[in-house]
């Protein structure tokens, strides 16, 4: 007798490539990434700056399109979906973190916290309530009615990390969640992502070129000039082993 079919991982890039502009202009920032994904995996990607890490950020939140190879999410293949189709799902789906906060400034914090559920089947009350409860949960459920620039940084940012899961997604994708931090925000934003990623269980994919940051994933990629760097040859682990005498 057979079993079900094995259930597709979260993400499946095969031979992903981008490459911007055409012709003489054509400039290729992403070729051959072969990436796998699993549900519940909290994944940093790592590299230097230009590396391509945003672009394959881009490309994996749904935000960008690959110009080769396919992209399965849960086994659909999402790499040719129109502009709609694509930020339809990527509204259900996806949460974003991003270095910047990218909060509305002429709306509350709990306004900010309610935005992604505005164009789902969510009621206003439902939408409230949500919001809150993750508002509260941040550590920021006094601080519903205040406007952005009254916070400081890493409360703004916390207040972006309840608005990317207020949808439930099934991934967050955090792009130098804490390049703007002094060092105590740092740390309670990247304590605060492991906690809600134990609670939720949602995946948590970190784009970094920070080593201490990538330390707090269970599992690193390094992305080299638009390549993934294969397994065993990232620094450290190359390193043949210490012999003791
Ligand atoms: P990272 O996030 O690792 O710093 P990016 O993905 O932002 O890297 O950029 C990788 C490379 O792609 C850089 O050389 C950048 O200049 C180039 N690039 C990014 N976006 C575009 C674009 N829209 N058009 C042309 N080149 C781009
Ligand atoms: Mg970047």
């Amino acid at each position: 007798m057979n079993g079900p079919p094995p259930e597709p991982p979260l993400i499946e890039l095969r031979q992903v490539g981008k490459i911007y502009g055409r012709g003489e202009a054509a400039v290729r920032v992403l070729e051959g990434i072969d990436l796998t994904i699993s549900r519940g995996e909290y994944l940093a990607l790592m590299g230097r700056s230009g590396s391509g890490k945003s672009t394959l950020m881009n490309v994996l939140g749904l935000l960008d399109v690959p110009s080769e190879g396919q992209y399965y999410f849960e086994g659909r293949d999402v790499s040719r979906l129109t502009d709609d189709e694509r930020s339809r799902l990527r509204g259900q789906i996806i949460g974003f973190v991003f270095q910047r906060f990218f909060l509305l400034a002429n709306l509350t914090v709990l306004e900010n916290a309610e935005l992604p559920m505005r164009y789902q089947d969510v009621s206003p009350a439902e939408r409230r309530s949500r919001a809150k409860a993750l508002l509260e949960r941040v550590g920021l459920g006094h601080r519903l009615e205040h406007r952005p620039n009254q916070l400081s940084g890493g409360e703004q940012q916390r207040v972006a990390i309840a608005r990317a899961l207020v949808n439930r997604p099934r991934m967050v994708l955090a792009d130098e969640p804490t390049g703007n931090l002094d060092t105590a925000s740092h740390g309670r934003v990247m304590n605060l992502f492991a906690e809600l990623r134990r609670e939720t269980g949602v995946t948590l994919v970190l784009v970094t070129h920070d080593p201490a940051v990538g330390a707090a994933a269970e599992r690193c990629v390094e992305v080299k000039d638009g390549h993934i760097v294969p397994r065993g040859t990232l620094a450290g682990e190359a390193r043949p082993r210490e012999t003791h005498p």
